[in-house]
């Protein structure tokens, strides 16, 4: 039996505790919080979208980073094996548009109190206001025995390793300087002694939730790399006064293309809202995933966006519809014929920018004036100017780096007995439950690894 420190009671850490205190480990979840899972209690708008009902082979398009990495994680944790786990827990859930999974009672607390109870059957210990300050590590040398060219560990160590192997037969040498965790050191400076330590500490957004970034400083301590991190999964900042207007306003059946000049970068189509700095919703979310990287680079750091709002229709169909409308009332000024065509805070700003006078009578608007606006309803245009800021990020993109890990156990190359899983770990998805899944599979495999 190992005692195993989980730094960490979110997702991943609540998840791998489950798994390492089922393997008869002694299990101590260590949070800094006065409760777990306070970013879970967020996710999905407080309804939680534990996963995504996909086949396993679908999970890999949508990670935006290292999705090779995944591929054990992925495949011994399924998200059909995520959503058994859940039932078992006595959570029902329901699958949504776009294969989500929530809770049947749209409640995130639901996912939470299942993860506790499984921890509490399952005899693990949980310490709450609990903050970890360092991870401590101790030299191993391993010695390559010459002849038979087997690997033998010698546990018991000086600082140098250089009395090791003493006394011992077959000529041995100190080949791989090895290193192996042997605790953690909370903030109040208590030394709590481990065998293994799984580093769940999430990632650097939504601070408020407790993931400050610390497994980062953790992890460059001792001696691991870290890719820089960014904010992703973020509203988009836009430029034009005519965005905040349209605060609150929700679309759903709505195509998007982010451009680069003539260059088309993006093009999705789904559900997003306007808020008073920009946009934002689920589309806008994963878009910012894919464009980041290309706004800081675009000239003046600006991007076009065309929205079309009426995308089931062809410009033909389109005309077809407004022609329609036009001769039903032709002597009806245009403002008062348009409005049926979008929700009503939306008619202002297409009136402003769509080139036709609003007073203007329906029998007096030119079929080049009726094409402009047509223009405008397949593109509506605005410019994108910076992406949100870590505080309103649903995911952190980079971390700590995949090559220091192994990706069949989650545990570091060089140092034994410390493992990662979650967001702290250079991994991210688009939304749609993708993000959680990597918290639960990189969890189970770190616990499973354990002995
Ligand atoms: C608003 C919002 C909505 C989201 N919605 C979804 C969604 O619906 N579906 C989805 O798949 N993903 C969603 N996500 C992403 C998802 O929440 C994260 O990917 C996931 O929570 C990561 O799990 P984690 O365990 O790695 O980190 P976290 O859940 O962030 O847990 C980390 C824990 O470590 C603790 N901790 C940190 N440092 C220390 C320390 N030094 N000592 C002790 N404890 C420490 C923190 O207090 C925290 O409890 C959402 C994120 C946000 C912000």
């Amino acid at each position: 039996m190992s005692k195993v420190l989980i730094i960490g009671g979110g997702a991943a850490g609540m998840m791998a505790g489950v798994f390492v205190a089922r393997n008869h480990h002694e299990v101590h979840i260590l949070e800094k919080n006065e409760k777990l899972g306070k970013k879970v209690f967020i996710t999905g708008k407080g309804r939680c979208n534990v996963t995504n009902a996909c086949d396993t082979e679908e999970l890999f398009p949508a990670m935006m980073s290292n999705p090779k990495f995944l591929y054990s994680g992925f495949y011994s944790f399924t998200p059909q094996d995520v959503m058994e786990f859940f039932e078992k827990a006595g959570v029902p859930l329901k699958v949504e548009r776009g294969n989500r999974v929530f809770p049947q009672s749209d409640h995130s607390s639901d996912i939470i109190r299942a993860l506790e109870r499984e921890l509490k059957k399952a005899g693990a210990k949980i310490h709450l206001h609990t903050a970890v300050q360092e991870i401590i590590k101790k030299p191993v040398t391993e010695f390559v025995t010459d002849s038979a060219n087997t690997l033998e560990s010698e546990a018991t160590l000086t600082e140098s390793g250089s009395d090791a192997g003493k006394g011992r037969k077959g000529k041995k040498s100190p080949d791989i300087q090895q290193e192996k965790i042997t605790g953690v050191i909370l903030t109040d400076g208590t030394f709590i002694e481990g065998d293994a330590v799984i580093v769940a500490t999430g990632g650097f957004s939504y601070q408020s939730t407790g993931s400050t970034g610390d497994g980062y400083r953790f992890a460059r301590e001792l001696g691991l790399k870290v890719t820089d991190i960014a904010p992703s999964l973020v509203p988009l900042k836009t430029k034009e006064d005519y965005i905040p207007k349209l605060q609150g306003l929700s679309l759903k059946n709505t195509g998007l293309t982010i451009k680069n000049g003539k260059k088309v970068l993006y093009e999705d189509f789904g559900e997003m809202m306007f808020t008073h700095f920009g946009v934002t919703g689920p589309m806008i979310l994963s878009a910012s995933a894919h464009i980041g990287a290309k706004l800081a680079k675009a000239p003046n750091g600006e991007l076009s966006v065309y929205l079309d709002l009426k995308p089931a229709l062809t410009r033909e169909q389109l005309d077809a519809r407004i022609l329609r409308e036009f001769e039903a009332g032709p002597n009806k000024q245009f403002k008062n014929v348009i409005g049926v065509l979008f929700p009503s805070s939306l008619t202002p700003v297409m009136l402003e920018l769509g080139g036709i006078p609003e007073e203007k009578k329906i029998h007096d608007i030119s079929r080049e004036e009726r094409q402009h606006f047509i223009d405008l309803i397949k593109a509506f245009p605005f410019t994108i100017t910076g992406m949100g800021e870590f505080k309103e990020a649903i995911i952190t993109r980079g971390g700590v780096s995949v090559k220091e890990i192994n990706p069949g156990t989650m545990e570091s190359k060089k140092i034994s007995g410390l493992y990662f899983a979650g967001e702290v770990l250079d991994l991210d998805a688009v939304t749609g439950g993708y993000n959680l899944q990597i918290a639960w599979s990189t969890a189970y495999l770190a616990a499973q690894a354990i002995q």
